[in-house]
């Protein structure tokens, strides 16, 4: 293992010499098949993991079950004081420690590494004051000397499938609502990033533990697809929140549907940018910048489509040129690197694939379009960020609307808004997009009932980044979920409608007569 690998690992107390224990009910273990963790910018396997074998899988959800039941017993601001404690943890140096295992595993720069981890702690923030607050509400009856209450109870078990990209903030979302909630939650995270995973609730459960708390209420199984299987199946789980691609989410949202389970998908995003002729370029070139090639295009936010208004289409794609020119890849735990490797051979895959369907369909290629295969970058996955103007703007053609997660934007230019609009609208997925105007009328329009159909419609902001304190999620084929800030929260809880008589008569609703 390399020194700078090593001393990462070690300062999140994890072993660097034997095989990782990849399970967590209150006691560390795994007996089942052992994956590894690689690192995408150097090659070199960071660890061994031993993950849930069947019968562990099934002890896991038996504890995480009964962990329940102790913590629903719980205060919600007793929850609270402790979701606050693993804040404070994950604060100050731990902070950093995990920020640079995010980028050692997942690949993503130093800053965004950080800030991931910054999100876990800002979502704790908010779901301390919602232990607080996750008030029901007093109905009036129609009855005499009745009420309703609508009652916020504890859901039960929450089971997280979470994706490579985010390896450390999508399971804080998560867990954070779902222990403000009352719920015990069990973690599956992406096979490719166990090592985070195993940090993170390393840190949970030393809080947890501290205080008394079974451990098992923030469970861990590493693994892959069977592992996340039996989450998607296991009766003993409510509410399975699962992000990732579309292709799974279909597989899971159907397999928890045929339970009657609840599910929050978070699925693949194709968002697009539309630059009107009004826009500021200067706060919209470097924005769609940022957009495409942030996180090496790896965020469900990226941008992946740009249209640009004919008037100014040349310029901006000159000055965004000149700005995709500056870009080096490099190590993303050196400083200023801001372009780091894809995560996996995976993602290698797709972005050789989609450049080789953009060549076949005669797509004029402005920047990029190959790997970086000069040493030390030949050792990781990095690659080109690509600009491209299809011949074809047709939305509903392969290459617009299919997400590609890489940094590929494909171009299109436009006359009219409502055309923009319409090709923004017109794909399967519906999770981000920006309009860049300084014009009140195409701000109305974009935002109203004829504007985008995204989860996230954003004005002279990009569609990557977003804050804890509103709901998070897409439209269509991302899934509909909502995670996050908002009302989310409210889809953690069982929710009960109470009506109490404290009359002397039983009289029915709505007049109805039936005398006995
Ligand atoms: P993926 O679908 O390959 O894997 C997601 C998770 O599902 C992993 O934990 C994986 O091990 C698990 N899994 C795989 N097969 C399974 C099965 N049959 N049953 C149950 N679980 C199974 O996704 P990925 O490549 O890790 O992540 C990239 C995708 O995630 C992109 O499409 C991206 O847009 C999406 N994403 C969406 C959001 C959002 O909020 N909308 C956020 C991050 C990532």
């Amino acid at each position: 293992l390399s020194s700078r690998a090593s001393t990462i690992l070690s300062s999140l107390d994890i072993s660097t010499t034997d095989e990782v224990p990849g399970v967590y009910d209150g006691q560390w273990g795994g007996s089942g098949e052992v994956i590894t963790s690689i690192c995408p910018t150097t090659g070199e396997i960071l660890a061994r993991v031993k993950t849930a074998s069947p019968h562990e899988l099934s002890e896991v959800l038996g504890r995480t079950r009964e962990a329940y039941t102790v913590f629903r017993d719980v205060p919600a601001p007793r929850r609270g004081e402790i979701i606050r404690q693993i804040r404070e943890a994950l604060a100050a140096k731990v902070r950093l420690h995990l920020g640079a295992l995010v980028s050692l595993e997942m690949g993503k720069i130093k800053t965004e590494g950080v800030g991931e981890v910054q999100e876990f702690i800002d979502i704790c923030d908010y779901a301390v004051g919602l232990s607080r607050m996750m008030n029901g509400r007093i109905v009036a009856s129609e009855r005499p000397g009745h009420s309703i209450f609508e009652v916020p109870n504890p859901l039960g078990v929450v089971g997280v499938i979470s994706a490579f990209n985010f390896p450390v903030a999508v399971y804080g979302w998560n867990l954070a609502l779902s222990m403000a909630a009352g719920n015990a939650t069990v973690w599956k995270p992406s096979h490719t990033t166990p090592l985070c995973s195993i940090a993170v609730t390393n840190i949970v459960s030393r809080v947890l533990e501290s205080n008394g708390i079974p451990g098992a209420v923030a469970g861990l199984v590493t693994g892959g697809r069977d592992a996340g299987s039996a989450i998607a199946e296991s009766r003993d789980i409510e509410l399975v929140s699962f992000t990732g691609s579309e292709h799974v989410g279909k597989i899971v949202g159907k397999t928890v549907m045929s339970r009657f389970g609840k599910t929050i998908l978070e699925l693949g995003g194709n968002n697009a940018s539309i630059v009107m002729p009004d826009a500021d370029l200067s706060l919209a070139v470097p924005s769609v910048f940022f957009g495409a090639v942030g996180t090496a295009g790896q965020r469900c936010t990226t941008t992946r489509r740009l249209y640009l208004h004919r008037d100014i289409a040349p310029e901006f794609l000159e000055r965004l040129q000149t700005l995709y020119a500056t870009v080096k890849p490099a190590d993303p735990l050196a400083d200023n690197t801001l372009l780091g490797p894809l995560h996996s051979h995976a993602g290698l895959k797709t972005y050789n694939d989609t450049i080789e369907h953009l060549r076949s369909i005669d797509a004029e290629i402005l920047t990029g379009g190959d790997r970086y295969t000069e040493a030390p970058l030949d050792a990781g996955n990095f690659v080109q960020p690509t600009i491209a103007i299809p011949k074809s703007v047709d939305p509903t053609d392969h290459i617009w609307k299919k997400e590609a997660f890489a940094p590929i934007l494909n171009v299109a230019i436009f006359d009219k808004l409502e055309q923009a609009i319409q090709w923004n609208n017109a794909v399967p997925q519906g999770l981000s997009s920006s309009l860049w105007t300084r014009n009140m009328q195409n701000l109305g329009k974009w935002i109203g009932p004829s504007g985008s159909d995204t989860g996230i419609v954003n004005v002279n902001v990009g569609t990557s980044g977003a804050e804890i304190g509103a709901a998070f999620g897409g439209n269509k084929s991302t899934g509909w979920g909502r995670e996050s800030g908002g009302d989310a929260w409210k889809q953690y809880v069982r929710w009960s409608t109470c009506t109490i008589n404290f009359s002397n008569n039983a009289p029915l609703a709505q007049g109805v007569n039936f005398p006995a």
